[in-house]
């Protein structure tokens, strides 16, 4: 089978052969037919995660179909459209895992650092990594909702915002485009932030209620006007953008920071005390959570 390997941290993606290998207990076998490419693939690219052994062929937005089945998978069948996301396994034995939290196990597998991923004709993968795709998601559609999707998807539901309430999305790209979609179709009053204009008109046909030009407005003082936002998805990788939203909230909200930056966030204590306020982290989800991404998606028709 063809791969796009790295052959080392730093190296240009290369194209390879490989044997095709069967797979083990517990593993399938997938034949890829899409997978987006992420941000964080530049994890495996540039060597930014310690321990990856190489070559290694990045990718974990995988969709196509399960085409050979190890021993005691179950109930997964040959022939059956399957997604494979960020979420690539778990062992099942750790402390986070015995508590059923496997999203927070220790041990847990990302496809394209931990094993090789998506950017060939095959993958084998863990059953625990799989989701289930509805039939009317095609398999570019589906892709890059098994990471960006998912991702959003789940911060918000699991946000504690209800229907009705203010939700802004901070960031309107990658994440935040699709997180636009999720917010109102999940039945809040959706609010897009982003910098400029230029986004405006996209943010609104994405579903937007209410868009808010961070360079020509105070993002705080615009969600306060509107209410003061229940959770702000911060989908920006700019903490200074996030911190500058923060007095946007309205009591007892949070912010969800889903924007994946190394770089401090500066807030004053005071700003999160009158309101009982807070900013609290979501790490994306499991393969189930993927799968309540993908049928929502189809049930709504978000995810463009
Ligand atoms: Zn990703
Ligand atoms: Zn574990």
């Amino acid at each position: 089978m063809r791969v796009m390997q790295v052959a080392g941290p730093g190296a240009k993606l290369e194209q390879a052969e490989r044997e095709l290998r069967d797979p083990g207990p517990g593993e399938v076998l997938v034949r890829v037919q899409a997978c987006g490419v992420c941000h964080s693939d530049a994890f495996t690219i540039e060597g930014g995660v310690p321990g990856i052994e190489y070559p290694r062929v990045p990718g974990h937005e995988i969709a196509g179909r399960i085409e050979a089945v190890g021993e005691a998978v179950v109930p997964w069948t040959v022939g059956q459209r399957v997604g494979v996301g960020w979420f690539g396994g778990n062992c099942g034995h750790c402390d986070p895992c015995r508590r059923g939290d496997m999203i927070s196990c220790v041990n847990g597998q990302v496809p394209g650092i931990a094993y090789d991923g998506g950017y060939a004709d095959h993958v084998v993968v863990p059953q625990r990594a799989l989701a289930s795709i509805p039939d009317d998601l095609s398999a570019e559609g589906a892709a890059p909702l098994l990471c960006a999707g998912i991702t959003t998807f789940n911060a918000l539901r699991e946000s504690g915002a209800r229907a009705g309430d203010l939700v802004a999305v901070l960031g309107i790209g990658g994440l935040g485009h699709l997180g636009v979609q999720f917010a109102r179709r999940m039945g809040f009053e959706t609010v897009a932030i982003a910098r400029g204009t230029d986004k405006e008109e996209q943010a609104r046909s994405l579903g937007a209620h209410h868009y808010v030009d961070s360079t020509g407005t105070d993002v705080a003082d615009a969600l306060q006007a509107l209410g003061g936002a229940t959770t702000i998805l911060a989908t920006v990788t700019a903490p200074a953008a996030m911190s500058a939203a923060v007095g946007g909230l309205r009591p007892r909200g949070r912010m969800v920071v889903v924007g994946a930056s190394t770089d401090p966030m500066q807030i004053p204590p005071f700003a999160l005390i009158p309101g009982s306020t807070g900013v609290v982290g979501h790490a994306s989800g499991t393969s189930k959570d993927s799968e309540d991404t993908l049928r929502f998606s189809a049930l709504q028709g978000s995810g463009r």
